[in-house]
């Protein structure tokens, strides 16, 4: 046989670490090794960099050197942390056995090692790595299909770190805005319809981490047996009624959550079904549009949820977002939740009492689900503890109260019914100060358990007689400096300076003290009698320690077979919480309660923007409130809006949409009076940015997303288009706004709000039945434009264009040259009326034959192209391009 070259051989623990390594070929391996994670070869690279850690080299592997780099394990929380965030999976690898059963192996065994979690960014616990507020779903995806030409998605919406588990359902065309509900921070899908080509794009727009699943074991049979498992029961029916795909989905969840917990089984809520159609639908881009729960920019600050988010738990903080996220359609439980809002708006008293123990009240689904993964620790059991104490007096509160709405009598009637003596013990159990991790003991109060009062009391006692005896070798030596100390290396040593050790060194001293190191200046010896105190005290400790770690256990236990009530106190907690913020926000800020029903009303009084007022608030500027009225019988009516850059019509434009999801989410509204009848979709297209990183121009964009508005708009829905037909030529852009109003007004029946800077299309009012025009006031003052914000009814007479230019800054000379143009342009304009150009295109009008006409027609459009371009609103570019399209036109 061949010998390897020395260098060729693999050491047994790279045999070990190749093996772990190829059976998780997704992830960072982090490999324990002593008080460190090391990450080796091509991870070691990947997460060097990322980190900003040393690269180094450990040995060789087939005779090349091995790159290395490791994170300590009390610190590596931050270092997943960033793993995580930059979109990477790691595996954590532990030692499985103490080394020293290894060593009675043989002196080269290897400690078994083992992958004890994959941490990915769906299935995350640990505090430091969540964002109290916000949850932190995953999302299993799994599709059947319903006709020959359609599919149904069936979604499992999971979040270990509180339990919550979610079904639903929804066709193709409603999976984007399903998925933009939940906010998932990872999505699982089966590989078949990843790699489908058709949806190969629409995973790469989704923006978050996809992890594709083999399809092996995610059939519906198996996927019912591991529900029934999972939750020990023989039928699913006592949780609902689930679709096929929707229990496809729910059995791929449980089987990630087996891979990627390993062992540990976090404690989960029994499904529920959350209907698609239940929910107002919300596709992405409106989401995105509306700033609901992040701004354009991503962030949290400045978006609707951070305006109105005055809940005072972590708990009551998810489930805004939540509702938020997922505005219902059905009135009755609207009117429930606007109930519970307005019983607590009219009981300031009982409001007050409520939010002062809801702020005692710490996340209590969190800590529960790190004990469940067995990844809790004391500050864990003392804030299940606190959770549970603020639970039952809450409870109490609200059942003092006579008459409360449902959705609070609810929630009194579970929280009193909370048994609380696990409280009670742990509140008798657990010391004052506690330490993070359970292994670092202490934890159990000083008197709970007299075994462990003696171990300590031993350990006391232990440490009085170093004391007395570092009195007596002080005494023996003549050494005042003397010090009996302790580190980790040699435990307890005496420390005396380099010339009494010298001394120590030899008779009569020698046989007692044994040198042990040599520091500048000082040196260390050990002592029999210091052993000996050392061995007890690691023993009294040893004991303690087990001890403690037992009581933990059994009392985190007896926490688990609670689970579900607790989970349920959470849960009401967290509804309790919600409805005091809603209704301290309505006293705050003067909201209203919405009349909802199934009509298509759509009357506001006096509304306001919610994140617009609070900005201009700061500033010490008052909001002007607007009236809006889209009402209708049979089919919604449509406002037309036109005026002057920055008067307040893409602001007026949003606050009427945001009435909307404010009224379905069951609060109250910024608005003296509103009557919204339920919508069930909300569409906008509000303003564009070119989306280069997706390769689309501004118009494909917005193209795309006024097919999805004209395709899929009914009678109960309400859209907001803000001048769409901007991005491209003038007269493109003109008849596609125009035909697009048209449809909306025959073929969606809708209510609709149209902002647009084409002045041509506010002659369509004076054709269609149900379209209105308005403007907002302008005025001018001493030559410059004042913006009343205000919005009246009519067209725009003028666009201000000139003026808003001066505003920004234009160079002097450029606005006057302007202002000679325009009245050139409006002399000649003059003389050909403005309805000309409507009276010319008949609504749905064939394509006009007459010559003569043709070229009249032809130089009124000109002339018209001419007055509507703004060289004001134009790229240098966008000029360019609209002066070549003039001259192919002519
Ligand atoms: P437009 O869409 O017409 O260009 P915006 O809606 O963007 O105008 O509004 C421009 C600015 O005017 C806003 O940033 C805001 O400061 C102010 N504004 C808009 N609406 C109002 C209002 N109703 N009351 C007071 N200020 C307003």
């Amino acid at each position: 046989a061949v010998k390897p070259a020395p260098e060729a051989r693999v050491t047994p623990m790279m045999a070990q670490y190749v093996e772990i390594k190829a059976a998780n070929p997704d992830s960072l391996l982090f490999y324990r090794m002593g008080d460190f994670y090391e990450l080796f070869f091509n991870d070691a690279e990947i997460a060097s960099q990322a980190l900003g850690i040393v690269l180094t080299k450990r040995g060789k592997h087939q005779g090349e050197d091995i790159p290395m780099c490791g994170v300590p394990v009390d610190r590596a929380d931050d270092y997943l942390q960033r793993l995580i965030g930059l979109g990477h999976r790691v595996a954590v690898c532990e030692q499985t056995e103490d080394p020293a059963e290894a060593k009675k192996r043989g002196a080269k065994s290897v400690v078994r090692r083992d992958v004890v979690r994959l941490v990915t960014p769906g299935t995350i616990t640990e505090d430091r790595l969540l964002d109290p507020g916000r949850a932190n779903y995953f999302l299993a995806i799994a599709r059947r299909r319903a006709s020959d030409t359609q599919w149904a998605y069936g979604l499992a919406a999971v979040d270990i770190s509180t339990g919550h588990f979610v079904l639903s359902e929804t066709d193709g065309t409603g999976l984007a805005a399903e998925i933009a509900r939940f906010e998932p921070r990872e999505i699982l899908i089966p590989d078949v319809i990843h790699d489908d080509p058709e949806l190969a794009a629409f995973w790469r727009e989704t923006r978050t981490a996809i992890t594709p699943l083999s399809r092996e074991g995610l059939d519906p049979a198996s996927a019912e047996r591991r529900l029934k498992d999972y939750f020990g029961v023989a039928t699913l029916d006592a949780f609902g009624s689930f679709s096929r795909a929707e229990i496809t989905a729910a059995g791929s969840a449980l089987f990630y959550i087996e891979k990627t917990q390993i062992g540990s089984r976090p404690v989960l809520n029994p499904p529920s079904r959350e209907n698609a159609g239940a929910a107002l639908a919300i596709d992405a881009a409106t989401r995105a549009n509306l700033e609901l729960t992040r701004t354009l920019a991503g962030e949290r600050a400045g978006s609707l949820l951070a305006t109105i988010d005055a809940t005072v738990t972590p708990g009551g903080a998810r489930c805004l977002a939540e509702r938020l996220a997922g505005p219902l359609t059905d009135v009755r439980m609207i009117h429930d939740r606007q109930d519970a809002v307005g019983a607590l708006v009219e009981n300031g008293d009982l409001r007050e009492r409520v939010r002062r123990i809801l702020k005692r009240s710490p996340d209590l689904a969190r800590a529960l689900s790190r004990l469940g993964l067995g990844r809790g620790g004391p500050r864990d059991l003392a804030c299940v503890r606190d959770g549970l104490f603020a639970a039952r007096d809450l409870g109490l509160e609200l059942a003092k109260t006579p008459d409360l709405p449902r959705e609070l009598s609810a929630a009194a009637e579970r929280l009193k019914s909370l048994r609380t003596d696990v409280a009670d013990k742990l509140a008798a159990a657990l010391a004052e100060e506690l330490p993070l991790l359970k292994r670092d003991g202490g934890f159990i109060r000083q008197g709970f358990l007299s075994d462990l009062d003696e171990l300590r009391e031993l350990q006391q006692d232990s440490r009085r007689f170093i004391a007395a005896l570092q009195a007596r070798y002080a005494n023996d030596t003549g050494c005042r400096t003397l010090r009996v100390k302790h580190n980790h290396m040699i435990g307890y040593f005496v420390e005396v300076p380099q010339n009494v050790g010298e001394d120590l060194l030899k008779e009569p001293w020698k046989d007692t003290f044994v040198h042990r190191q040599t520091m500048a200046g000082a040196m260390r010896f050990s002592t029999m009698e210091l052993g000996e105190l050392e061995s007890k005290i690691a023993s009294a400790a040893d004991r303690a320690l087990k001890i403690e770690l037992g009581l933990f256990d059994t009392m985190a236990q007896e926490l688990l077979d609670l689970s579900g009530d607790v989970a349920a106190a959470a849960e009401a907690i967290a509804v309790v919480d919600v409805t005091a913020a809603l209704a301290d926000l309505a006293v705050r800020l003067d909201w209203r309660r919405p009349t909802t029903d199934n009509g298509l009303a759509f009357t506001i009084k006096g509304g306001r923007h919610p994140v617009v007022e609070a900005a201009l608030k700061r500033e010490g500027t008052a909001f002007i409130a607007n009236d809006s009225d889209l009402s209708g019988k049979d089919a919604g009516h449509i406002l037309l809006i036109t005026g002057p850059n920055m008067g307040g019509k893409s602001t007026y434009l949003r606050q009427n949409a945001l009435i909307v999801v404010l009224a379905q989410m069951g609060s109250f509204v910024p608005a003296k009076e509103a009557h919204v009848g339920v919508v069930d979709r909300l569409f906008s297209r509000v303003g564009a940015a070119d989306d280069l990183a997706r390769g689309r121009s501004t118009f494909m964009v917005e193209m795309v997303e006024t097919a999805a508005i004209l395709n899929q708009a009914t009678s109960h829905s309400l859209v907001i288009l803000d001048e769409i037909g901007r991005g491209t030529a003038t007269f493109d852009g003109l008849s596609i706004a125009w035909a697009a109003i048209e449809h909306l007004h025959e073929a969606n029946c809708c209510r609709a709000l149209f902002a647009t800077h084409f002045h041509e299309l506010t002659a369509l009012a004076d054709r269609l039945p149900r379209i209105a025009n308005a403007t907002l006031k302008v005025t001018e003052w001493n030559n410059e434009v004042v913006f009343l914000h205000e919005v009246v009814p009519g067209a725009a007479d003028r666009s201000y264009g000139l003026q808003v230019a001066r505003l920004a800054g234009l160079p002097h000379a450029v606005v006057e040259r302007a202002k000679t143009i325009l009245s050139e342009l409006e002399k000649s304009d003059r003389e050909k009326p403005k309805r000309a150009l409507v009276d010319d295109l008949p609504l749905f009008a064939m394509p006009v034959r007459q010559e003569p006409v043709v070229q009249q027609a032809k130089l009124d459009l000109l002339r018209e192209a001419l007055a509507a371009i703004d060289p004001d609103q134009m790229t240098p570019r966008e000029a360019l391009d609209a002066l070549y399209r003039l001259k192919a036109q002519g």
